[in-house]
């Protein structure tokens, strides 16, 4: 089929140029497609004051998960939870979830019942439905897909694209702890493999496992914003590492961006977890991903608000079109932040 097309490797457009790529040859014919491709969700017309946000994750094993050590209950869960932080990132409410899985004959009824434990207890704790879905044969490992639902007030959705220069780049919770997470469990995989009946040692490592296995969307970080009647004028979640989705928000704002190295929130088990596997804390915190934390952006006349709100850390501020994303160390140096790769030095 593809015999008389010249080949190009998607890698080297990657994952966002590729995506970039495919938006380019479509345009939203819908006058209600408010925001297609581009943001965490999607944005639809609904009716006079509402819109429709919806948002879908594809989650293949081997890819984004092992099974080695990822209990399906957790997968289940995490599949449902990193869905919904993108109606979150959104400023919206999430209320509906479809899940589509492919499995092979590996799988016994009970593990799917696991897997679904996960994604019912998802579904409770954050009072949404499972409305659908679909299920299919799958001849290479476990694939599930969820697609989120959700809905916000038209004037209060916040896209990528609001920041302002002046605007404070606020971060919620603390960063790098799944990451770390994530290695700490293939250090344990990798010995257990070389030597069979080997038993882990995940002593002291409680936060940085459940961050990784079980993480929880900003639910009530969202209800703090609202409650507060604080409308971010940019928001986005971390799934990808700060520095990847910093990025976003510059170019989809057409902003500059400063951030200071020791206003990351990095909590203290978190630092010395990363010195103990031998990790750099910053460097987890700025590249690691799966954080699924909020990051936002608000004026700064509302510093006062938020500098002493517990849960929500001013890491810095966005300046002028053109000024790149910066990162001050804490030595007081200033650099370039790429989308990744960020080394300490
Ligand atoms: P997030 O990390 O918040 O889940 P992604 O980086 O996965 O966001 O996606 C960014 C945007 O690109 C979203 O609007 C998403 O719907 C869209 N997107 C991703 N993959 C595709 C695809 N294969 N076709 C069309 N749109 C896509
Ligand atoms: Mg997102």
């Amino acid at each position: 089929m593809f015999e008389n097309a010249s080949r190009t490797e998607v890698s080297l457009l990657g994952e966002f140029g590729l995506i970039d790529h495919i938006a380019k040859s479509f345009t939203n014919k819908q006058a209600s497609t408010i925001k297609g491709i581009g943001d965490d969700a999607a944005v639809i017309d609904k009716d006079e004051e509402n819109v429709t946000l919806i948002s879908t994750d594809l989650l293949v094993e081997g890819v984004h998960f092992d099974l080695h050590y990822m209990p399906l209950k957790h997968l289940g869960y995490k599949a449902v939870t990193v869905n919904l932080s993108d109606i979150y990132a959104m400023n919206g409410i999430p209320q509906q979830i479809t899940v589509s899985l492919a499995f092979s004959n590996r799988f016994s009824l009970e593990a799917i019942e696991e897997l679904y434990a996960g994604i019912k207890r998802a579904c409770d704790f954050y009072g949404i439905d499972l409305v659908g879905g679909d299920t299919s044969t799958s001849h290479s490992g476990l694939m599930l897909s969820v697609t989120a639902i959700g809905t916000c007030k038209k004037d209060q959705v916040t896209y990528r694209s609001g920041a302002k220069e002046h605007d404070l780049i606020c971060v919620t919770g603390d960063l790098g702890a799944a990451y770390l997470g994530l290695q700490l469990l293939e250090r344990e995989k990798k010995i257990f493999l070389e030597t069979p009946g080997a038993q882990p040692d995940l002593e002291g490592f409680d936060y940085i496992l459940e961050r990784q296995l079980k993480p929880e969307a900003r639910k009530d970080m969202i209800q703090f914003l609202h409650d507060n009647k604080l409308k971010p004028t940019a928001m986005m979640d971390i799934s990808d590492g700060l520095s990847s989705e910093l990025h976003h928000i510059a170019k989809q704002s057409n902003v500059g961006i400063t951030i200071y190295e020791d206003k990351l929130p990095i909590d203290p088990i978190v630092y010395n977890n990363a010195q103990e596997l031998g990790l750099e804390s910053t460097t987890c915190a700025l590249n690691g991903g799966e954080d699924y934390e909020l990051l936002f952006t608000i004026p700064q006349s509302l510093f006062e608000l938020v500098k002493n709100t517990e849960g929500i850390s001013i890491i810095g501020h966005c300046t002028a079109a053109g000024t790149g994303i910066n990162m001050v160390s804490k030595a007081g140096t200033q650099y370039d932040l790429p989308a990744q790769g960020w080394k300490a030095v």
